[in-house]
């Protein structure tokens, strides 16, 4: 064997393996744009969906929710004279009865 010989035999083997690398690097570089591409314009097509439905309903459930009135449940009523007193106090406002 002369060494020309095994250089042509060498050399395409390694353009062919140049290729492959180039072009594996190339198809995966453009089959992730499309994915990339796929999945954005899902995200576009979902966005809209969402935005149609918010448009649609009418916003009546955007209501902001009332605080519960807490007082009536901490309120008690003077067995005496049938006052409403808060419940910070243990004693009557108006006769001064006291709750045991
Ligand atoms: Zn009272």
């Amino acid at each position: 064997m002369n060494s020309g010989g095994i250089l042509s035999f060498v050399i395409p083997l390694i353009v062919i393996f140049c290729l492959f690398l180039i072009l594996r690097e190339f198809w995966t570089w453009y089959f992730k744009q499309n994915e990339i591409v796929k999945k954005l314009n899902r995200t576009n097509e979902l966005l809209e969906k969402i935005s149609q439905e918010l448009t649609r309903k009418p916003t009546t459930q955007e209501k902001p929710v009332e605080p519960k009135k807490q007082e009536d449940t901490n309120r008690w009523d003077c067995p005496k004279c049938n006052y409403s007193n808060t419940n910070k106090t243990s004693t009557c406002h108006k006769c001064g009865h006291k709750l045991k």
